[in-house]
């Protein structure tokens, strides 16, 4: 078909579209049949005290291996389980299973999991990490839940009134991706976080932009005076590390340190014993 032809577009087109659906569609009830059948997994990626390196926790991260072979991005196939009203059931499965392992761990570590804004909906999350704890016997003050400011965009009454109720359970809440969506210094004033989680994208850039250093360190003594702790997403070398060091980050957490794995290669005694960093 020649490009000059308009109806061939068309057809080009609708081809596309219905060939993207398709695709879609295909992904839908994989993701469907993956959580059905207990198809997913958790790995888990250390948090490290920034001066002594030392592990004081690990965060949960959700994996998909579509037909058991690629590896389908959390990035990816969240918003889908979102669109498909599945995201409270995937959810609720992971924070089950994240409670039930670090349960395992030594009880000085913590377990952070990320909660979708889709789960805030409605105060439904409160009776499931009531019931993720109560069944698996983790102590409350050992459970992280990581949300993003889109969580906060509406601040509605009821989802702080959600966060409250959760905070009384004696969960700690982080706030993630800190300084990536808009207006995010007054997110700050709405609700008293425990942590802050520096996005990586400001760690990426530590070293060639003075701006992104000038955030980082902004963000560190607003914590520091609010009473947040604040842990770096993303370190990859060295150089970031004591930059991060210098500036008074409480933890870090990236490929420098340790990937993501999955829970039957974290050796978790052994390298605590070892004060190892990976
Ligand atoms: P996040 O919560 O900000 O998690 C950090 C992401 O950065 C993870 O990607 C992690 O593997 C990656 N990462 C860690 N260190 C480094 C590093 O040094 N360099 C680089 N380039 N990347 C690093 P992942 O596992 O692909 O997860 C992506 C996002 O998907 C997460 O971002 C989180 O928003 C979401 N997600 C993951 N698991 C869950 C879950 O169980 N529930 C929900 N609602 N969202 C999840
Ligand atoms: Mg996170
Ligand atoms: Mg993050
Ligand atoms: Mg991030």
């Amino acid at each position: 078909q020649s490009k000059a032809d308009g109806k061939g577009r068309i057809t080009h087109f609708s081809q596309d579209m219905e060939q993207r659906l398709l695709e879609r569609k295909a992904l839908e009830s994989d993701l469907r049949e993956a959580l059905s059948r207990n198809h997913l997994e958790v790995h888990y990626q250390s948090l490290h005290n920034s001066h002594s390196r030392k592990i004081e926790g690990f965060e949960a991260l959700v994996r998909w291996k579509r037909h058991g072979l690629h590896t389908v991005s959390p990035a990816e196939f969240i918003p889908v389980a979102e669109r498909l009203g599945l995201i409270d059931e995937l959810g609720n499965w992971v924070l089950r299973e994240a409670c039930r392992e670090a349960a395992t761990w030594p009880s000085d570590l913590t377990i952070a999991v990320n909660l979708s804004p889709v789960q805030f909906r409605t105060d439904k999350i409160v009776q499931g990490v009531l019931r993720a704890l109560s069944d698996t016997g983790l102590a409350p003050h050992r459970l992280e839940l990581e949300i993003t400011e889109s969580v906060l965009l509406e601040a509605s009454a009821a989802t702080l009134s959600t966060l409250h109720q959760l905070r009384q359970l004696g969960v700690r809440i982080a706030l993630d991706d800190f300084g990536t969506g808009y207006s995010s210094l007054s997110y700050l004033t709405r609700f008293p976080f425990d942590k802050i989680k520096i996005d990586r994208g400001f760690v990426t850039d530590i070293s060639t932009r003075a701006s992104a250093l000038s955030v980082i360190e902004m963000i560190v003594q607003l914590s520091n005076k609010l009473g947040m702790i604040t842990t770096a997403e993303g370190v990859e070398n060295e150089e970031q590390l004591r930059t991060l060091q210098a500036v008074g980050c409480t933890q870090v957490q990236g490929y420098l340190l340790a990937r993501p794995r999955p829970a039957e290669d974290l050796l978790v005694k052994e390298q605590r014993a070892q004060g190892a960093s990976h």
